[in-house]
């Protein structure tokens, strides 16, 4: 992708607009905060600026530009990162650009090819006579001609008929076997799905990778099957029904989690349509992120079996450690979602949704009934279990009404109950504390950081640069000073978040941000400061070299036996000396 492109997108895509789309941000003063998803954040350590169009975090030292925050949120390459945004702040892309980006995708045309082709062939076989037997049983299920549209179902016919017409059709074996499509051995080819209606699974971009269908065997052991995994999909990288949902999510500001798809159908029927499947119940982090990226409110609505409930607790933990806000749906129906539908009504299964608990109350019920409070080593460890829970919430709101709560159901008192949590908390709550005093070395960090804010903000701090020191001893800053230099030998200024773009080392661009967002950066460029600074730094690596000097020769220094050497010792510290004097005498003007 052309640079110039690049920099269009990043000047119209507003990185507080972006990333409100991940995580909620508050204005506060010159800039917006918000919690860092980078690290195991609590507070809000991450500041972006608006100004800069640059974010940072003061704790983990993450930071860039729009770009990089999409593409390390979302783990996917840089590339991908600035269509992504794009598509975010809805800059419309020439296909060139899309299609030169996704090399993998033309590697796996063929693959999407058959898949899309037997999804409209089982979609066709479902409405003919031949499909009467699926549809009758789709229709006992509820699931009528507008949902069988929408979510694409069909039908695979016996023995090898959907291998058949795809090979009429010219796709080659190999592709149907690797889509999974096919299975062959000695006696020939059999479609892997045959007798059984099929519902695709599309991939976030929204085509079809896999399936999982069912047979109308009553016979058959196994109801439900799924697709093996292909080069195309990945188990537990999917979401059912994602690109779907997406509008709705965002419309609704609300992502609702279920199990499978007959969940998801469920709730389509009722009107619900902000709803994704994991496909069974083990959520992957594959999955949290594209859940990240679509709302950071999420309901959970696994099933109301012991299996259900124990991962609805999993799946709370994982994406609150994700800072994510979520609910979750009190079913004790002993239900699944669509039974519910037919053994009790639409309206049963609508009000059922609004039934949303906090974690905390999902987690004190869930405990509840894993406990016997009668017992008083039960009931004092179901009050250990919710104090500890309660404790990480961050609203004391919250907390003080789960204490009232919790001391009703116990019968402890509010005083016995936090003595409970103390003693677990005084060992946990010592927090690495920032040091407040700067060391020698960050005060020379700090001189070396000057120079390169100046040679950042203009040209001539540049020229001066090279002229003046040239190098730096830390070989981080040494990088950066060399690739500023050769920005502005084809940059006529340098924009700081375009600047960024051309990046390519995650540490070079913490250490940009980190100047940028410190005072430094906020001074124009003066002649007289910039020098001061290259002198700092002088002394400072003569000092370096002097302390070196000491620590190896100590011996012949004390005692005096080499002359070469107390000569040479004296050399730099008579050099220092200068250095200091001179620095003495620009500092304090001419007349000294
Ligand atoms: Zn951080």
């Amino acid at each position: 992708m052309h640079e110039s492109l690049i920099q269009e997108i990043r000047s119209k895509a507003d990185i507080v607009q972006i990333i409100q789309n991940y995580l909620p941000l508050i204005k506060k003063g010159k800039n917006f905060v918000g919690v860092c998803p980078f690290h195991d954040d609590h507070d809000p350590s991450m500041s972006v600026s608006q100004d800069k169009q640059i974010f940072k975090c003061f704790v983990c030292g993450a930071g860039g530009n729009v770009f990089n925050f999409v593409k390390d949120f979302e783990q996917i390459p840089f590339p991908q990162a600035i269509l992504k945004v794009a598509h975010l702040a809805n800059i419309v892309v020439e296909d060139q650009y899309i299609e030169r980006q996704n090399v993998s995708d033309a590697k796996h045309k063929h693959l999407y090819d058959v898949l899309a082709e037997y999804v409209r062939y089982a979609h066709y076989i479902l409405n003919t006579t031949d499909g009467q037997g699926a549809r009758d049983y789709l229709m006992k299920r509820g699931l009528d001609e507008t949902i069988i549209d929408k979510f694409e179902l069909g039908f695979n016919l016996d023995q090898d008929q959907a291998t058949r017409f795809l090979l009429a059709k010219g796709h080659s074996l190999e592709n149907c076997v690797k889509a999974n499509l096919t299975r062959t051995n000695e006696y020939g080819n059999k479609d892997v799905f045959a007798k059984r209606i099929v519902f695709p699974i599309h991939s976030s971009e929204g085509r079809p990778i896999a399936f999982t269908a069912r047979t109308l065997d009553p016979n058959e052991s196994s109801k439900y099957i799924n697709s093996t995994e292909t080069e195309l999909y990945v188990k537990g990288q999917v979401l059912y029904n994602y690109h779907r949902a997406l509008r709705a999510i965002k419309q609704k500001k609300e992502m609702i989690v279920v199990e499978g798809v007959m969940d998801v159908i469920a709730l389509d029927r009722v009107g619900i349509e902000n709803v994704v499947a994991t496909l069974g119940t083990a959520c992957t982090k594959e999955q949290i992120r594209l859940m990240q990226s679509a709302s950071h409110n999420v309901t959970i609505c696994y099933d109301s079996d012991e299996a259900g409930q124990s991962a609805s607790l999993r799946l709370a933990r994982l994406l609150l450690a994700a800072r994510m806000n979520i609910q979750i749906i009190r079913n004790n129906t002993g239900l699944d979602l669509d039974e519910i539908i037919e053994k009790q009504s639409k309206t049963s299964l609508q009000a059922l949704m609004e039934q949303k608990l906090s974690y905390l109350d999902f987690f004190f019920e869930y405990s509840l009934r894993r406990l016997d409070l009668a017992n008083f080593n039960q009931r004092k460890e179901f009050a250990k279990l919710i104090m500890h829970e309660s404790n990480q919430l961050k609203d004391r709101f919250d907390q003080a009404l789960m204490v009232d709560r919790l001391a009703q159901a116990t019968q402890f008192t509010p005083d016995q109950l936090r003595l409970l949590v103390q003693a677990q908390t005084s060992n946990t709550s010592q927090v690495a504390q920032r040091p407040l005093l700067k060391s020698k070395l960050e005060l020379t960090t700090w001189a070396e950081k000057e120079i390169l804010g100046q040679m950042l903000f203009s040209q001539q701090a540049v020229l001066d640069f090279r002229q003046e020191l040239g190098f730096f001893a830390d070989a981080g800053y040494q990088k950066l000073a060399l690739t500023i230099i050769n920005y502005y030998r084809s940059h006529e200024e340098c924009v700081i978040a375009d600047f960024i773009s051309t990046l390519e080392d995650a540490s070079m661009i913490e250490l940009v941000t980190q100047i940028v967002d410190s005072e430094i950066y906020f001074r124009a460029y003066s002649s007289e400061a910039l020098h001061d600074a290259i002198l700092r730094v002088k002394i400072n690596n003569l000092d370096r070299q002097l302390e070196l000097f000491k620590q190896k020769y100590s011996d012949e220094l004390a005692f005096q036996t080499n002359m070469e050497r107390i000569q040479e010792y004296q050399s730099l510290l008579k050099q220092k000396r200068e250095l200091v004097q001179l620095r003495g005498v620009d500092k304090y003007g001419k007349q000294h």
